[in-house]
């Protein structure tokens, strides 16, 4: 989807997460007419984790987000406020929210407040000078005053060149996204991880699967306890701490058929497991790639906020939102607050400049 372009732009966003849509929101309702760079949709960026809207849009239903509770919302306010707070609501009748609704909803809400939006990658910047330059996949360039990066961050592969050559056969990074296939229904599968995602996703694949074994390398999950409670008490789980995933096993005609695991306690202990399907879920690296250095960089390369308690990037009229730049908080809720707080930022910045 093309937008108008307006040669030299106020403000560019990169990014469609919730730091990215925070951000327009803010930005446009401050009538700086701010244009989205949301992403390509692209088979790279679907295998990579990088379509428009970001991670939310590969989960199900979110339960942290503050204002969206699970379950019947309408049953919810019935219950929790007093009738004269209730009346003064509309009726709502639905059931939580998901994370592809959340995002679809940021980016409408983003919309209409004048926000433009073109669905392609910005694949190489220039911010040696100002106005900076900012490449599009598609092709040109586009100049800016003042740039948003929020570009979010995607999952973490294990590096076997066997999960390279099954990847799509039977490897996945994302159980939202490929949970549902026919290969995987009634059938053994894998979650490779410890953490929340890990949890997330095998509790998701039981929907699915006959049983979900989840192997991670500890002997204990790193997953908040609420999330590990669930993982221990599922009937349909089985947890295999201080084990790896060592190999998939497979073939170029059935894809995934089953996973060779060793003890990281004891690499004598090897079991091999017959499954249908090998899920990722170990951590996430950021979408700094395309900045090609010219910005600075932390070791694991999130981009570094200069400024305490600020969204400056090193190089000024740069700002940075969302999990580009947090390896610490990396939630949905607090990304969309370093969204609204990197555009009230540029939009200071730009006042000062002169550009109003
Ligand atoms: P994470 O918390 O960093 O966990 C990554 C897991 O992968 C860890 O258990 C880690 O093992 C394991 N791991 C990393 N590299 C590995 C490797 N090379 N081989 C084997 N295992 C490896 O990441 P996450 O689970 O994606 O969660 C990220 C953030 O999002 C967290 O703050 C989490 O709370 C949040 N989150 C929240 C929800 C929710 O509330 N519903 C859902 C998903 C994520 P070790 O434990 O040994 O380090």
């Amino acid at each position: 989807m093309a937008a108008a372009t307006s040669g030299r732009e106020k403000l560019v966003i990169i990014g469609s997460g919730p730091a990215g849509w925070s951000a327009a929101i803010y930005a446009a309702r401050a009538q700086l007419s701010p244009l989205v760079y949301e992403g390509a949709i692209t088979e790279k960026n679907r295998l990579s984790g990088t379509l428009p809207l970001g991670q939310l849009a590969l989960t199900s239903e979110v339960e942290n987000f503050a204002g969206f509770p699970h379950g019947n919302l309408g049953a919810f306010l019935d219950s929790a406020l007093p009738a004269e707070r209730r009346q003064m609501m509309a009726p709502h009748a639905g059931e939580g929210v998901t994370g592809p609704e959340l995002m679809e909803l940021m980016r409408q809400q983003a919309l209409n407040f004048g926000t433009r939006i073109v669905t392609d990658d910005i694949t190489r910047v220039d911010f040696s000078k100002r106005p900076f330059t900012l490449f599009p996949s598609e092709g040109g360039s586009v100049t800016a005053e003042c740039v948003i990066v929020a570009t979010g961050a995607s999952a973490n592969w294990l590096g076997l060149e066997s999960e390279e050559h099954y990847k799509n056969r039977g490897v996945s990074a994302c159980a939202v996204c490929d949970g549902a296939l026919p290969r995987f229904r009634k059938r053994e599968l894998v979650v490779v991880g410890g953490g929340d995602s890990a949890v997330e996703e095998a509790t998701y694949l039981t929907k699915f699967a006959s049983r979900v074994h989840l192997v991670h390398r500890r002997d204990s999950l790193r997953a908040s306890k609420i999330m590990a409670t669930r993982a221990h008490e599922d009937p349909k789980i089985t947890i295999h701490f201080n084990t790896e995933l060592a190999e998939v096993l497979g073939d170029d005609a059935k894809g995934v058929t089953g996973v060779r695991l060793v003890g990281t306690d004891d690499p004598a202990r090897e079991t091999r497991l017959e499954v249908a399907g090998v899920f990722l879920a170990i951590g996430h690296t950021p979408n700094t790639a395309f900045l090609a250095g010219q910005l600075q960089l932390t070791p694991k390369q999130y981009i570094v906020w200069t400024k305490h308690f600020r969204t400056a990037t090193s190089v000024d009229g740069v700002f940075a939102a969302g999990d580009v730049a947090d390896d610490y908080y990396r939630q949905a809720i607090s990304a969309a607050g370093t969204g609204c707080m990197a555009a009230l930022d540029a939009e200071r910045w730009l006042a000062a400049q002169g550009v109003h």
